[in-house]
């Protein structure tokens, strides 16, 4: 018996590398065409194991098993085929978890799993337990190597949709709106999926901002700011020693800025867990106090003539483009659009109105994003980055801040996230001087 790997992508290869360590015999299927997929002259030795693009008559003899990527297309015929022939579907997290039986901190939402599991990670540390942050961040729990106290486990609903194991110590939900609707078909649906990750975990956490959509049967703990009173939330409990302004938190004698009220959120995201851990929260909050933001994240890449030029490119959704327009002064230059998605940009209006002097649309989906949009903010349309950015920089004045905020997914230009950041801090650089 044989098992399958779909996905030849960061996943699927932390498998192969797996299986053939633990001489379990395997092969892996890519929807792909071969040309389309990076350093495959690596895998030369199991060339014969590899298929692309269709597979064969009776491929699925002899499986026992199917691994299946994040990123694998859930509609793909192979999958509804092998559902048919009821063959058991797992994930990397699966497997790992047979092997692994190191306390599991398990970490899912709409926004923030990143920027949640590395603080994590940087206040466990710091506090003398070793701790590594894995999984949807790009790292494969598989390739981990050494011993640790806490495996940090970022989640994304399209793991969370196929894992049969959900054991964890802690289970947390940073937040949950609308996105990933292409996938999951509804919100409902997408909903349920998240919550997966409470299935077996001794500790429940979760954002006060999903109080009212999620399931008040199970012990559920949540974090967050009660708005009437600006008293922090944490596992149930109001903490009137942590107070704060709209810039710095504090507790006790100790303090630090932190950036916008979404990552306060993060921040009591972070303090529940300590607590839940048995960790002193003034030692957990000091680590904090030196935790550096990840880039591609409201990071600002330059300050010239007075006007600051924010990279929030990993933002893909209206929710995380909201929290950098709450976070900055009025007076935005907002670069708007991308890849085309099922979300409803309406939600942005109030904000745009608010806070916006121009936006300037670059991507497929402008004509969409438009259409939704009730504003009446003055637009500008472009081809490309160079353009956005010299027409940004005709139009900021002092003061004012230049944001590219997405919205949406990367796709229809560039390969990734990253990808379109870096096109933005290199057009910045050449054009702002
Ligand atoms: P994820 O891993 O869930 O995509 P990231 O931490 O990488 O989350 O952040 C993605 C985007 O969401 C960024 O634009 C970031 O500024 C924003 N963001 C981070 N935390 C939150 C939060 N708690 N609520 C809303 N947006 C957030």
């Amino acid at each position: 018996m044989k098992k399958l790997i779909l996905g030849l992508g960061v996943t699927g290869r932390s498998c192969i590398d797996f299986f053939t360590h633990n001489n379990i015999d395997f092969k892996i299927f890519d929807t792909r065409n071969k040309n389309m997929i990076d350093e495959l002259s690596d895998y030369e030795s199991i060339k014969e194991k590899m298929y692309f693009l269709k597979t064969p008559k009776d491929f699925l003899n002899n499986i026992d098993e199917v691994i299946v990527s994040p990123g694998f297309n859930p509609k793909h015929q192979l999958l509804e085929d092998i559902s048919k022939l009821s063959i058991p579907i797992i994930t990397d997290i699966d497997l790992f978890k047979r092997k692994n039986k190191t306390k599991i901190i398990s970490v899912t939402g709409t926004n923030g799993k990143t920027t949640v599991v590395s603080m994590l990670e940087h206040a466990l540390n710091g506090c003398g337990y070793k701790s590594i942050a894995c999984g949807n961040n790009g790292k494969s729990p598989l390739t981990l190597k050494e011993d640790y106290k806490y495996i940090i486990l970022e989640l994304s609903s399209y793991q969370l949709e196929y894992m049969t194991d959900f054991t964890s110590y802690v289970s947390l939900i940073t937040n949950i709106t609308h996105d990933h609707i292409e996938r999951h078909e509804s919100f409902q649906k997408y909903l349920n999926t998240k919550k997966n990750i409470f299935k077996n975990s001794s500790n429940i956490l979760a954002s006060n901002l999903i109080k009212n959509i999620i399931d008040s049967s199970k012990d559920i703990k949540f974090f967050g700011i009660e708005n009437n009173n600006n008293t922090c939330l944490i596992n149930n409990k109001r903490n009137q020693k942590i107070t704060f302004n709209d810039q710095v938190v504090c507790l006790n004698n100790d303090s630090f800025a932190y950036k916008g009220i979404h990552n306060l959120y993060n921040i009591l995201a972070v303090l529940s867990v300590s607590e839940t851990l048995d960790i002193d929260i003034y030692k957990c909050f000091s680590q904090l106090k030196h935790y550096k933001y990840l880039p591609h994240r409201i990071e600002c890449i330059k300050s010239h003539n007075n006007t600051n030029w924010y990279n929030d490119s990993k933002s893909t959704n209206c929710d995380s483009t909201k929290a950098a327009l709450e976070f900055l002064d009025k007076n935005i230059i907002l670069i708007l659009g991308g890849s085309k998605k099922n979300i409803n940009y309406n939600s942005l209006s109030n904000i745009i109105n608010e806070k916006v002097k121009l936006i300037i649309f670059l991507g497929e989906n402008k004509n969409y994003i438009k259409t939704q949009l009730d504003t009446n903010v003055p637009t500008l349309d472009v081809a490309d980055m160079n353009q956005a950015i010299t027409l940004s920089k005709k139009h900021a004045k002092p003061y004012d801040s230049v944001l590219l905020s997405p919205a949406s997914p990367s796709f229809d230009m560039y390969n990734d996230y990253v990808d379109r950041g870096i096109a933005f801090i290199k057009a910045v650089e050449n054009i702002v001087n």
